[in-house]
C-alpha cells in the first residue's frame, strides 16, 4: 500500500479525532525518522518529548526484549522487580520518596489530585477542597486534568468539570492569592507552560507559591510532564530554581517510548493520603513499562544527559534566536534548555506543515508558538541542519 492508501484505510477507521499530518511514519535512527516511502526528517518533536535518546538506541532495545522474553504484565496486586528498581531510581533522581506508576500523564495528574484531596480531608476532616491551577496550563485530557487545564476551547464542550477549581495567572504571584481560601489544598502548575506556550515559571513566582503552600499546609504539585527527565537542562525542572514540590508528575520520556506516567510524592504527603482502597490501575508500571522507566534513568545518568543538554542548549538559543533577528515576523524565544519556542507573527500551523514537507518536524504551541523538543541527544550538527531546513521554509514568508 502507498502512502495515500495507508492515509485513506486509516481515516475509515480511525475516529477522527486528530487532524493528523499525511505522513506514515516507519521507523526511525537517531534523530531521523523515515517515513513509509522512505523519505527522511529531521525530527526535532521526539514524539511529543517523549524519545529522549532518539530512534533505535541498542541499550534501550535490548532492555525492553529482554524483559518481553521474562513477563510483561503482573497486575498490581503483586511485586515485580523492573518496577522495585524503577522506583528507587526514581526517588533517587528528584529527592522524592514515594512513587505510584500510572499509563500516561493525564492519569498521573489525576492520581495527584486525588492524592492533594485525601490529604486535606484527613487533616480537616471534611471534603470540599479547592485546588487552583494556572492560565494557558495542559495536564491533560481526561476529566479530572481537564478540569485544571486553563484552556477554554478544551473545556468548554465537556462543562461541567470537577467543582472546585480557580484559575490564577501563572507568573503573578498576587493572581495566585486572591484565589486563596480557607479551602485550598494544593497549587498546580507546570514548572514551565508547554502546550500553552513555553513560558518557565520566574524563579520569584515559583518561590512565593512554595512560599504560600508552606505557610498554609498546601500542596504545591509541579507537573514535570513535558519539562523533567533533563529536558530543562536538569532532571527535573524544579532543581533549576532551588524548590521542591510535595507531589510531582511525569511521563512522557519517563520510559522514553512506553507508555507511562508517575506521581511521586515526599513522606510527608504518602503518610498522610492514599492508603490501600483509595486507588489503582491494572496496567500502571507494568514489568514492560518499568523496564523502559529503570534503563532510561540509568542511561541519563551513565550518559550524563543532564550535562550534554546544558552544553547544547546554548548553541541551540543562540541558533534560534539569529532567527528572531533574521525575521520580522519571528518575535521572539520562550523557553529552557531543549524546551524551545519561537513566537511568530504568520500562521503557525503553516510553518509547521512546511517544514514537514522539508524534511523537519516540529510542534506548534498556543496560538503563536513554534516548539521544539527535539531528542536530548541532538549535537550542534543537528542544529545547524534543523535551521538550514528551517531558513528554507520561513524564507517563503520573507
Ligand atoms: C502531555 C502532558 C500531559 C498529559 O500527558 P498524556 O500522557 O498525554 O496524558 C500533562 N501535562 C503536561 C505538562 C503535558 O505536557
Amino acid at each position: 500500500m502507498s502512502q495515500k492508501e495507508q492515509i485513506n484505510q486509516a481515516e475509515k477507521n480511525l475516529f477522527h479525532v486528530y487532524n493528523r499530518f499525511p505522513v506514515v511514519f516507519d521507523h526511525g535512527e537517531g534523530v531521523h525518522l523515515y517515513d513509509a516511502d522512505g523519505k527522511q526528517y529531521l525530527d526535532f518533536a521526539s514524539g511529543i518529548g517523549v524519545m529522549a535518546f532518539g530512534y533505535g538506541d541498542q541499550e534501550y532495545k535490548d532492555a525492553l526484549k529482554n524483559q518481553i522474553d521474562k513477563i510483561t504484565h503482573t497486575s498490581n496486586l503483586y511485586y515485580h522487580q523492573p518496577m522495585i528498581s524503577a522506583a528507587k531510581k526514581l526517588c533517587e533522581i528528584s529527592g522524592m520518596d514515594k512513587v505510584f506508576f500510572t499509563n500516561s500523564g493525564a492519569e498521573a495528574v489525576e492520581g495527584a489530585i486525588k492524592t492533594a484531596k485525601k490529604y486535606a480531608y484527613l487533616r480537616d476532616g471534611f471534603a470540599g477542597h479547592e485546588i487552583i491551577a494556572m492560565g494557558h496550563s495542559f495536564h491533560g485530557r481526561t476529566v479530572g486534568s481537564l478540569s485544571v487545564t486553563g484552556t477554554e476551547h478544551y473545556r468548554e464542550p465537556f462543562l461541567p468539570l470537577m467543582d472546585g477549581v480557580k484559575f490564577a495567572a501563572f507568573n503573578d504571584l498576587e493572581s495566585v492569592k486572591e484565589q486563596l481560601t480557607d479551602k485550598t489544598c494544593a497549587i498546580i502548575m507546570e514548572t514551565i507552560q508547554g502546550e500553552g506556550g513555553l513560558y518557565p515559571a520566574e524563579e520569584s513566582f515559583i518561590k512565593g507559591v512554595r512560599q504560600i503552600c508552606d505557610e498554609r499546609d498546601i500542596l504545591l504539585i509541579l507537573d514535570e510532564i513535558q519539562c523533567g527527565m533533563a529536558r530543562s537542562g536538569a532532571m527535573f525542572a524544579w532543581q533549576n530554581y532551588g524548590v521542591k514540590p510535595d507531589i510531582m508528575t511525569c511521563a512522557k520520556a519517563l520510559g522514553a517510548g512506553v507508555p507511562v506516567g508517575a506521581f511521586v510524592v515526599t513522606d510527608k504527603v504518602a503518610e498522610a493520603s492514599l492508603v490501600p482502597g483509595d486507588h489503582g490501575t491494572t496496567y500502571g508500571g507494568n514489568p514492560l513499562v518499568c523496564a523502559a522507566v529503570d534503563k532510561t534513568i540509568d542511561m541519563m545518568q551513565e550518559r550524563n544527559l543532564v550535562g550534554h543538554v546544558k552544553d547544547v542548549s546554548g548553541y541551540f538559543e543562540k541558533t534560534l534566536d539569529s532567527f528572531v533577528e533574521e525575521y520580522n515576523f519571528v518575535e521572539g524565544r520562550r523557553g529552557m534548555g531543549l524546551m524551545q519556542g519561537l513566537v511568530v507573527s504568520v500562521p503557525v500551523g503553516d510553518i509547521v506543515r512546511k517544514a514537514l514537507d522539508a524534511g523537519l518536524v516540529v510542534l506548534s504551541a498556543g496560538q503563536n508558538v513554534v516548539r521544539f523538543l527535539p531528542p536530548l541527544i541532538i549535537d550542534e550538527k543537528n542544529i545547524d541542519e534543523m535551521a538550514e531546513i528551517l531558513h528554507g521554509v520561513l524564507n517563503q514568508w520573507k
